[in-house]
């Protein structure tokens, strides 16, 4: 017959009971302990309020940038309008440069818009994603000025 082995060391577990699983006492006492704490669950990282907050302000944010688009892949509003909207332009997710005419991008997720100024009117252009930033060369912006009038 095989010989019975200590569930928390190896060790044959000598004579005894035949349901015998631990060589020793302390043996059965560590192993069970050990057992216990892997049954606890890691305490998970508190996340502090402020978190959920700004994270639904960008929730807003990015609802707002979406109504604005609508269909469209990019379209320019006035500031003050975003700002009626709701829209919080403290909180942003990423920013992006366009290499071309180094206009700052500040993006909500996926959308993004820059600020211009229009007949000392303060707008913002949106775009529906990264890719048109880099598309926003003189071409693009010509065609732009065309589309946007
Ligand atoms: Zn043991």
């Amino acid at each position: 017959m095989e010989e019975k082995t200590c569930l928390n060391c190896g060790e044959p577990v000598g004579p005894g009971r035949r349901d015998k699983k631990y060589c020793s006492e302390p043996c059965k006492t560590e192993y069970n302990n050990r057992q216990k704490e892997q049954k606890t669950p890691v305490a998970e990282t508190r996340v502090p309020p402020f978190i959920g907050e700004i994270n639904q302000i960008l929730t807003a944010n990015w609802k707002v940038l979406k109504d604005c688009l609508g269909t469209k892949d990019t379209c320019r509003m006035r500031v003050r309008d975003l700002s009626g909207r709701g829209f919080n332009f403290k909180y942003f997710t990423s920013e992006r440069l366009n290499e071309y005419n180094d206009d700052v991008y500040y993006f909500c997720y996926d959308m993004g818009y820059k600020f211009v100024t229009i007949n000392d009117e303060q707008k913002v252009v949106i775009v529906q994603n990264e890719q048109m930033v880099r598309l926003t060369g003189p071409a693009f912006q010509a065609a732009e000025a065309d589309r946007l009038g």
